[in-house]
C-alpha cells in the first residue's frame, strides 16, 4: 500500500458568473467613442464584453438621434435587441446615446424590454444600468486637472496648457441666453444639459480596426445652426484638457495605435475655453512628436475658424495629414443666413483658394444639406455652380430633416419631399463627374497605404487608406496585388501604387 495519503481537494469558492455584455453603437465616430467608454468601464467592472447578441446577458444599445432616418434605424435596432431578451439569453437591454436625450420617457413607456436608459452626458451610470456590481472600490483617478466652474478666460498660452481651469465661451454663454440650448420643446427629456467628458485615465476598449484610433478632443457644441439639435443632445461647447489629449494619444501609441484621429463637433474651436488661441493647431504639433504615430488628422472644421496658424501646421509636419473635412452646408447666402451659418459661395471659394496655396497636397472633404426651407431653385443652382467649380475630393449630401427643437422646423416655404430627393441625386451626379476625373489623375502614382485587412467580398483583395481617406466615409482603397509579400499585416503600412482608378474607389498594388 502507498505510503501516500490520497489528498483531497479543498473546496473551492464557485466563480462568480462573469457577465456578458454585447453592444450595438450607432451613428458618428463621437458616439463610437462613448460606446468604447462604456465598455471600458464596464470591462474594468469585471464584464466580459462579447460580439455575439445571442452570448450576451445584457444588451447596449448605443443610439443616434441626428435625422430621422438616424432615429428610425435606432428604434429597429433596439426592436430587433429586444427579441433577445423575449425569446433568448439576454436579461437586460439598456439604451444608451442620442435617442435617450431626445426622447428618454418615450422610450421607456413605449418599449417595455427596456430596461435602463443612459444619456449622453451619464456614460459612468451604464454600471449600474447594466446591473453591474463594483465591489471594489474604483481607483481614484490620478488626474492632474481639476475643473473648475469659472476663471479667467484671459491665460497665456503656456499657462492655458499648463492649467485645467475651463471657463464658457462668450459665444455659447451668449446662445445660452437666446435660448440655443432648451429643451423646453421636448417631452420627457431631463432639463440638465449633459456635461461629461472623459479623460486619460478613462477606461477605453477600442472597436476601430487595429493601429487606428479616434480621440475625441471636445464635447458639444455652441454654434447656432439652425437645423441642427445637436447642442441640445450633446450640451455646451466643452475641450478636453491638453495634457489629457497627449497622454491619451502616448498612451494609445505605446500599444500600438499608428493613425489617430481626433474628433468633437466642431475641433476647431478647440482650447477656446481654456483660453487657448490655436488650441488645435498647438495640440497637432505635440501630437506629431509622438514618435509612434504615423498619422493624426482632424474632424471635423468649421468654415470660419481654419486660422493660417492652423495651415502652416498641416502644411510643415508630415504626420498631420494634408485632409480638411470642413461642413459647408450651402453656398447659397440667403440659405446660409436662414441656417444661421453666414459666407456664401465667393467667401467659401477665396478659402478654398487660401487653404490649397497653403497645403499642396490638400484633400477637401465636405458635406452639404439640400432641401432646406425656403431653397428656390436658384440656390440650388447656386449650389450646383459652387460645387462645379470648388472640385472637392470627397463630398456628402444629405436631404433636410425636418427636426422638432430646431429652430428652422418653425420655417415656412418647405421643399417637397420628391423636389428635395430630386436635387440630392442631381448635385451627387455632378460630383461623381468631378470625382471620377479627379481619380483618374491618381493613376501611377504611389502612396502610403495603411491595410486594414481582406475585403468582405473576397479574400484576393484587401482594404486600406492612403492619407486621403479618413476611416469610414470616404471612398474605398483596395490591393489587389500584394508584390513580394506573402500576406499582408493588418495595421502595417504599404508602399502602393495606383493602378486603377473608378468612381470613388481606386485599386493599388503594393510595389
Ligand atoms: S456646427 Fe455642426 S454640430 Fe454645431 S450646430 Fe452647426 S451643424 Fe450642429
Amino acid at each position: 500500500m502507498s505510503s501516500e495519503t490520497p489528498t483531497i481537494a479543498p473546496p473551492q469558492p464557485k466563480p462568480a458568473q462573469t457577465t456578458k455584455v454585447g453592444f450595438v453603437s450607432l451613428g458618428c465616430p463621437k458616439n463610437l467613442v462613448d460606446s468604447e467608454v462604456m465598455m471600458g468601464l464596464l470591462q474594468r467592472g469585471g464584464a466580459e464584453i462579447t460580439s455575439h447578441a445571442g452570448e450576451a446577458d445584457v444588451i447596449v444599445v448605443n443610439t443616434c438621434s441626428f435625422i430621422d432616418t438616424a432615429k428610425q434605424e435606432s428604434v429597429n435596432t433596439i426592436l430587433e435587441m429586444a427579441r433577445h431578451k423575449t425569446e433568448g439569453r439576454a436579461k437586460k437591454l439598456v439604451v444608451a446615446g442620442c435617442l435617450v436625450e431626445r426622447y428618454r420617457e418615450e422610450i421607456q413607456k413605449n418599449i417595455p424590454e427596456v430596461d435602463a436608459v443612459v444619456g449622453t452626458g451619464e456614460l459612468e451610470q451604464i454600471l449600474a444600468a447594466a446591473g453591474i456590481e463594483v465591489t471594489g472600490k474604483a481607483a481614484p483617478s490620478d488626474s492632474p486637472f481639476v475643473i473648475l466652474k469659472s476663471g479667467s478666460t484671459a491665460l497665456s498660452e503656456s499657462q492655458a496648457l499648463k492649467s485645467g481651469t475651463r471657463a464658457a465661451r462668450p459665444e455659447g454663454q451668449a446662445r445660452e441666453a437666446a435660448g440655443r440650448f432648451s429643451r423646453g420643446e421636448w417631452d420627457g427629456a431631463i432639463a440638465d444639459l449633459p456635461n461629461y467628458l472623459y479623460d486619460e485615465t478613462t477606461p477605453r476598449v477600442l472597436a476601430t480596426p487595429k493601429a487606428s484610433a479616434y480621440i475625441k478632443i471636445a464635447e458639444g457644441c455652441d454654434h447656432p445652426c439652425s437645423f441642427c439639435i445637436i447642442p441640445q443632445l450633446r450640451g455646451k461647447f466643452r475641450s478636453r484638457h491638453f495634457e489629457s489629449v497627449i497622454a491619451e494619444a502616448r498612451r494609445l501609441a505605446a500599444g500600438g495605435v499608428r493613425e489617430i484621429t481626433l474628433i468633437g463637433q466642431d475641433t476647431t474651436c478647440y482650447g477656446e475655453d481654456l483660453g487657448l488661441k490655436d488650441g488645435l493647431a498647438l495640440l497637432l504639433e505635440r501630437l506629431a512628436e509622438i514618435d509612434e504615430l504615423r498619422w493624426v488628422r482632424f474632424l471635423y472644421a468649421y468654415p470660419n475658424k481654419i486660422t493660417g496658424r492652423l495651415l502652416e501646421t498641416i502644411a510643415s509636419n508630415d504626420k498631420i495629414c494634408s485632409y480638411i473635412d470642413v461642413p459647408l452646408q450651402h453656398a447659397s447666402p440667403s440659405v446660409l443666413k436662414s441656417m444661421k451659418r453666414g459666407a456664401g459661395s465667393e467667401i467659401f471659394l477665396k478659402s478654398i483658394e487660401k487653404m490649397r496655396r497653403a497645403i499642396p497636397n490638400l484633400t477637401l472633404r465636405t458635406s452639404f444639406i439640400v432641401g432646406f426651407p425656403g431653397e428656390t431653385e436658384r440656390d440650388f443652382l447656386e449650389l450646383c455652380a459652387f460645387v462645379g467649380e470648388a472640385e472637392f475630393d470627397w463630398l456628402g449630401v444629405f436631404s433636410y430633416s425636418d427636426e422638432e427643437g430646431s429652430s428652422a422646423h418653425h420655417l415656412e416655404a418647405k421643399v417637397p419631399r420628391r423636389e428635395i430627393e430630386a436635387r440630392r441625386r442631381k448635385l451627387m451626379a455632378i460630383q461623381r463627374r468631378i470625382s471620377k476625373r479627379n481619380k483618374r489623375k491618381l493613376l501611377g502614382r504611389q502612396f502610403d497605404v495603411l491595410a486594414l485587412g481582406p475585403s468582405d467580398e473576397t479574400d484576393l483583395l484587401w482594404e486600406g487608406r492612403t492619407e486621403m481617406h479618413a476611416p469610414e466615409i470616404d471612398g474605398k482603397l483596395f490591393i489587389n496585388d500584394f508584390g513580394d509579400h506573402e500576406a499582408l499585416v493588418p495595421g502595417a503600412f504599404y508602399r502602393c501604387e495606383i493602378t486603377e482608378a473608378h468612381d470613388y474607389d481606386l485599386v493599388a498594388r503594393i510595389v
